[in-house]
């Protein structure tokens, strides 16, 4: 390849969306990664052979339409299998599955309270309402709150037109849904533990709190981005799938896009610094003494490795490293695979035959106070003795990643102290493995006896394999204190940072975490609006 004239430290998704889009802008951009595999936390690899297993992120529900056809994604293969519905199942033999189709959920929820069911749909249509808003500012660059200079009026001035549609009901919903505990929110719509518990589940997944915690309200929304697709709309929209191949084969999919479009992708390429000289972005060095230039540098590593390890400190503001020093990635998740000889069955959806309750999320969550105390346990430093988890088998309707009669169960689990991503604590992550595990066996008593391998990934190796830091799975929590204009720092929450030529485009900046290509794309065209204007700011 010639010269890059942009490089990309990271390639995660959000890494190979930028690329993509600044390749196809007429850049050539190289990547760097410092794994062998494509893709950060999206990614599939192969622990034991005719398993491919997503290692991290286990199900796509949030990248946009819009970016999946602007970087033209299907005819390079993508695809997602329409996931099944959620199933929450109790010790008691009871469950209940949440059917995509009205009157067999209707039936189902009815058969805890006939008034959640007779409110569900409402909820739903009260949360979708808040979501369109929020919608619309995820496509945004934050405005710099606070600052008087006339461009930055002007985009406060656009951000509060962007809200114009909210009127003062709005304002208070939304108000209550950045503030408010999940609990408390459900509280008000429904009745029955059961429910709410099931309701609950997308306001703590990666999240250092448990339901009852202030702001856990507002995860619930993000969760909602799926939905995003600002100018029309396609097939779809919003739901959640999984992608055939795992969810490296996103990654695969906008790496080969970067170098259609005319970039390259390097692996094993890990960057030990990004040069900087007279306070501009000039190139990197990579750790085997390597040194390649360029005058634009985009970081997709999460800020602890961008600004505290790749930059010397004197490059940078004090006020800035010390907001990326207190910048909030603790967690508390353990990732654990299974391969699986047969379909669990559950007690209270008997069968190992493939039914509805097998291809959608299958969650360890007896109630709201279990999910609470799961959390308060690790913020005391222990392993929690009831861990919270989410379970999908995507081999039940993506037979490209596993052997003919074989599953994985993809387990999404719950709390560990977050301090763990500093030490290994093998024997107790495994312990608290095992925990997760008995809690399935308790719902379906076949599962123990079906595994045939089982991979643990603790925050300590996501945190140092996967360079996903504090094991935090949205690289960095998504508090009200740590989002939109304050992502990941006051003042640089619009891509670019106190370095000339040097931008952002991770999860760490608006609009967060998950496997949308957002950050990615806005990075873009935040760079491609300096370069139009000649700048590189
Ligand atoms: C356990 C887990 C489960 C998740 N589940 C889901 C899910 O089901 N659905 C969903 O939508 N989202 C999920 N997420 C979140 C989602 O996967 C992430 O938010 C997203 O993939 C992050 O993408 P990114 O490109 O911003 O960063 P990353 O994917 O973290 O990419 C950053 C890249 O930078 C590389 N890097 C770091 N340092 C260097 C260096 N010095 N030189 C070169 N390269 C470097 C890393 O190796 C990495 O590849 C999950 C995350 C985790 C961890």
């Amino acid at each position: 390849m010639t010269e890059p004239d942009a490089i990309v430290v990271g390639g995660g998704h959000n890494g190979l969306a930028c690329a993509a889009y600044l390749a196809k802008s007429g850049f050539k951009p190289l990547v760097l990664e410092k794994r062998g595999v494509i893709g950060g936390a999206a990614v599939t690899e192969e622990p034991w052979p005719g398993f491919k297993v997503s290692s991290l992120s286990y199900v796509q529900s949030l990248m946009p339409p819009r970016i999946i056809r602007e970087l033209e994604m299907p005819k390079r293969g993508y695809k997602v299998y329409p996931m099944g519905p959620y199933f929450m199942n109790f010790p008691d033999g009871s469950g209940v599955v949440m059917y995509e189709d009205h009157d067999r959920r209707y039936a189902e929820m009815a058969r805890f309270s006939k008034h959640d069911a007779d409110v569900y749909d409402d909820f739903v249509a009260w949360k979708d309402g808040l979501a369109e808003v929020v919608r619309h500012l995820l496509w945004m660059t934050p405005p710099k709150l606070g600052s008087r200079s006339l461009p930055d009026l002007l985009d406060q001035l656009r951000f509060a037109w962007k809200l114009r549609g909210l009127g003062g009901r709005g304002v208070a919903d939304l108000t209550r849904i950045m503030t408010m505990s999940a609990a408390d929110l459900l509280d008000d719509w429904f009745e029955s533990d059961r429910i709410k518990v099931g309701l609950s589940i997308d306001s703590i997944i990666g999240t250092w709190a448990g339901p009852c915690e202030p702001g856990t309200a507002y995860v619930l929304l993000h969760h909602e981005i799926g939905t995003v697709d600002d100018d029309e709309a396609t097939g779809a929209i919003g739901s959640w799938g999984y992608v055939e191949g795992g969810m490296g084969a996103v990654s695969t999919n906008l790496a080969a896009a970067v170098q259609e479009y005319g970039g390259e992708v390097r692996l094993n390429a890990p960057v030990s610094r990004i040069l900087v000289d007279g306070g501009r972005a000039v190139g990197v060095v990579l750790e085997s003494g390597e040194e390649i230039r360029a005058d634009l540098v985009i970081a997709n590593a999460h800020p602890e490795i961008t600004f505290l390890r790749l930059i010397e400190r004197d490059e940078l503001p004090a006020e800035f490293v010390r907001d990326i020093q207190n910048y909030d990635s603790r967690s508390g998740t353990v990732k654990i695979n299974l391969a699986i000889s047969e379909l669990p069955n559950f007690r209270s959806n008997p069968g190992t035959n493939l039914q509805a309750h097998h291809t959608g999320a299958i969650e360890l969550a007896h109630s709201i106070d279990y999910l609470q105390h799961g959390f308060e346990d690790a913020r005391q430093g222990r392993g929690s003795d009831k861990p919270y988890c989410d379970g999908v088998i995507a081999s039940t309707l993506d037979p490209t990643i596993a052997p003919e009669g074989m599953h994985i169960f993809s387990m999404f689990a719950q709390w560990v102290p977050h301090e763990w991503h500093a030490q290994p604590h093998r024997e107790e992550v495994e312990a608290f493995a095992d925990r997760v595990i008995d809690g399935y066996n308790e719902l379906a008593p076949n599962l123990r006896s079906s595994i045939v391998h089982r991979q643990v990934i603790s925050p300590y190796d996501m945190e140092h394999e996967y360079g996903v830091i504090g094991g935090n799975i949205f690289h960095g929590q998504l508090t009200l204190n740590q989002l939109f204009h304050m992502r990941p720092a006051a003042g640089y929450a619009n891509y670019r940072t106190p370095i000339k030529g040097l931008y952002q485009c991770g999860s760490s900046t608006h609009p967060g975490g998950g496997v949308t290509g957002l950050p990615g794309r806005n990075a873009a065209r935040e760079i491609l609006k300096d370069r139009r204007k000649r700048k590189i700011a």
